[in-house]
């Protein structure tokens, strides 16, 4: 695939055959030397193809291969005449990540780490088809799946301002339980309160630099303060409307007479009945993961204050932010000087609004959106913060992790003859998990180098580094 500068973070997929549009990557020159991601840059042309596509078809410097779309792909569609695909967002409707910070300084925590790993893997659901203590009704679960964040908060699992400081409030009011099937419906039952698989993770731990003082405390960071970083999504219930969104598409764009260069990239016009019905059963399920990851929260909250015989008022534990990053938007951007109503799909991205965005809450609306970045369990995560370059080239949008480099099966056999544990227990990070391979499929070779990925989104100009995380305590599905 060519690929060819345009500016010193950016390079350009030029137009060839039915690409209506140019492909953009966005990284620095040592990770433009270093991608390997044939597949992936082959995707980035392909939604090109796509009808009503904008500006561009874009990948984030943590970008690899996905379905259909890649991961770390952001791409927008005219709102009028362009087209909405279940492969945009993907199977883990809204993943996301929640980042709360406490009143607590490391060398508080530090010689309770081993209680508090253990109490966390015991209050906390991990694994593949977990389930938690909860079991919805069908009635109460239709209430989640419409209100979101609010629903736990109202259930006593959190506090008002946690649902502020969450992208969208934490509720897609276009959610429409009704188009959602009675298979999502039961699998969703019981997962609420769970974290899930292997990539999926909890993790305790400290502020370690500081890069913008005034934002950071705009955010309430401060250097060796003590985080809480999630990251979890719809569960079975978003990957049952993906699944049965997928299968009804498929047959729905032979309708269309797109010509697709991948049937993956199955989709429908936006103002359509089937584009509002796969719009609406998003937002539920995205509804869903915002009442889960309040709940995972909650939780963190209490054993917390279980495990350090400690109150509310003295943990202190104050909600940063909640940001997705499988997601379709409706949003209004400038495109060619003009406002213009979209659809944002980002997948394995995340919104990067600048400072004075009415979509920010009030609190952080002066300094611009919080953007979480988790790395890896054993190096760092990022919390960054969105501006006007990202509005002005990217639709508001950035990455949203360190990105795999490795694959499950890659990983494995790069592990072999290593106990990972012990190699982060050496670095002072204790991890329990669940699934048999999750440590070698998750263990920091098998990602990217945050460092890179997050310099190149900062030297892009896309977002603005604000703090790095360094973790301590981690559970992993
Ligand atoms: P995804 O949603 O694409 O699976 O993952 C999001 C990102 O989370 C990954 O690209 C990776 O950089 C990061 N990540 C995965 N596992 C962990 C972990 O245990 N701790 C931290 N801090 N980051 C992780
Ligand atoms: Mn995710
Ligand atoms: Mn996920």
């Amino acid at each position: 695939m060519e690929l060819r500068q345009i500016s010193p973070y950016c390079y350009e997929i030029p137009r060839t055959g039915n690409m209506r549009v140019p492909g953009r990557i966005f990284m620095n020159h040592r990770m433009a030397t270093q991608l390997a991601e044939e597949e992936a840059l082959k995707q980035v042309a392909n939604v090109a193809t796509l009808p009503g596509i904008l500006t561009a078809s874009m990948a984030m410097p943590d970008m690899h291969w996905g379905y259909g779309f890649p991961i770390g792909g952001v791409a927008a569609f005219d709102w009028n005449d362009g087209v909405i695909s279940p492969g945009g967002v993907g199977y883990d409707i809204n993943c996301g990540v929640r980042l709360a910070a406490t009143g607590l300084e490391e060398k508080e925590i530090r010689p309770v780490t081993g209680r508090l790993v253990q109490a966390l893997f015991e209050n906390i659901p991990t694994g593949v088809g977990s389930t938690g203590s909860l079991k919805l009704s069908l009635k109460e679960e239709m209430k989640v799946l419409r209100e979101g964040g609010r629903w736990a908060v109202r259930q006593g699992m959190g506090d008002p301002s946690d649902v502020e400081c969450t992208e969208d409030g934490g509720c897609m009011d276009v959610a429409d339980p009704s188009v959602v099937s009675s298979r999502a419906l039961e699998r969703g039952t019981k997962q609420l309160g769970t974290l899930g698989s292997g990539n999926h993770f909890l993790e305790v731990g400290v502020v370690d630099e500081i890069f913008d003082e005034a934002t950071a405390t705009a955010f309430g960071l401060s250097e060796n303060q003590v985080t809480v970083l999630l990251h979890s999504g719809s569960r079975g219930l978003g990957y049952q409307i993906c699944d049965d969104s997928l299968a009804f598409m498929n047959k729905h764009v032979k309708t269309l007479g797109i010509a697709l260069p991948d049937r993956q990239l199955a989709c429908a016009m936006i103002r359509s009945a089937a584009g509002e019905r796969y719009f609406s059963a998003m937002a539920c399920a995205a509804n869903y993961a915002w009442a889960n990851r309040q709940i995972l929260l909650h939780r963190a909250r209490e054993t917390f204050q279980q495990v350090l015989g400690i109150g509310p008022r003295e943990l202190a534990m104050h909600q940063v932010y909640d940001i997705c990053h499988n997601i379709a938007k409706r949003e209004t951007h400038t495109v060619d000087g003009k406002p213009k109503t979209v659809c944002v799909h980002r997948k394995g991205a995340t919104r990067a609004f600048a400072p004075g965005h009415p979509a920010i809450c009030e609190a952080y609306r002066h300094v611009g959106q919080p953007i979480l970045i988790p790395g890896d369990m054993g190096t760092a995560s990022y919390v960054l913060v969105g501006t006007q370059k990202a509005m002005d080239e990217t639709f508001g949008s950035t990455c949203h992790g360190a990105g795999r480099v490795l694959s499950r099966k890659a990983a494995k056999k790069k592990s072999k003859g290593r106990a990972i544990h012990r190699e982060l227990a050496d670095k002072g990070i204790l991890v329990k998990w669940t699934g048999r391979s999750t440590l070698a499929e998750e263990m920091p070779d098998a990602y990217k180098d945050i460092d890179q990925v997050v310099e190149s989104v900062h030297g892009a100009g896309i977002s603005k580094k604000v703090a790095r995380l360094r973790p301590i305590v981690v559970i992993k599905g």
